[in-house]
């Protein structure tokens, strides 16, 4: 039988370089899939949809709500991002591991559905860099980057319900520890019992 693929779930407060570790780590790593979020927020420059978000209207995004197409949803800073089932779905039965890159309240959603899942935190160096790097973005108003910087405060103490805490001091250091992450969980016995069964049917022979 076809081993299921695992859930990776990369999670952290706003700031922490979710985003850039991620892409990182899925350049490095091709066979792990990468799960496109649906999100009503406006593309950014650069942005694709399809590839980036799927970028969808308030009202269409509600209405996949209404028919239960998301694994999780949160609204995040007044636009909802959610994370569609089905794809999940098909490509774990395909042996392929699924990584999903949320916020703290999806990652706390999906634990609650998923408990098998591979729950990662990422955590930055310091709060001094926290802010050095939400203040870098240079999107935000005084205003909002207070907000953000106060929730990802409240966030950091999620953390505590993660199987596993990486900080992102360096880029290259975070994804590479992610990789070992990784390979740790692949070679866990009970994720290899047929090579078990394989070894007592030729000892059997
Ligand atoms: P951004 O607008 O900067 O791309 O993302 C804003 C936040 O939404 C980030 O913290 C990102 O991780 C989170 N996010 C992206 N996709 C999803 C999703 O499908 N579900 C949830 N809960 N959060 C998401």
């Amino acid at each position: 039988m076809m081993k299921q693929g695992m859930l990776v779930v990369v999670s952290g407060p706003s700031g922490t370089g979710k985003g850039t570790v991620c892409e990182k780590l899925l350049a490095e790593t091709p066979e792990l899939a990468y799960s496109i979020s649906a999100t009503t927020r406006a593309p950014r420059a650069g942005e694709v949809d399809g590839k980036n978000y799927y970028f969808l209207t308030r009202e269409a995004f509600e209405q996949k709500i209404q028919e239960g197409d998301f694994l999780e949803y949160a609204n995040v800073y007044g636009n909802y991002y959610g994370t569609p089932l089905g794809k999940i779905q098909e490509r774990r039965a395909a042996g392929e591991d699924v990584l999903l890159e949320i916020d703290t309240q999806g990652a706390m959603n999906v634990m609650q559905r998923c408990p098998d899942g591979l729950f990662i935190f990422l955590l930055p160096p310091s709060l001094a860099e926290l802010e050095q790097r939400i203040r870098g973005r240079q999107s935000e108003t005084e205003e909002s980057l207070l907000r953000r910087l106060g929730n990802a405060k409240k966030e950091i103490a999620i953390g505590l319900k993660y199987k596993y805490v990486v900080v992102n001091d360096q880029v290259e250091l975070a994804v590479a520890r992610i990789k070992s992450i990784l390979t740790a969980e692949h070679c866990r016995v009970d994720m290899n019992q047929d090579l078990f069964e394989v070894l007592e049917d030729e000892k059997r022979k």
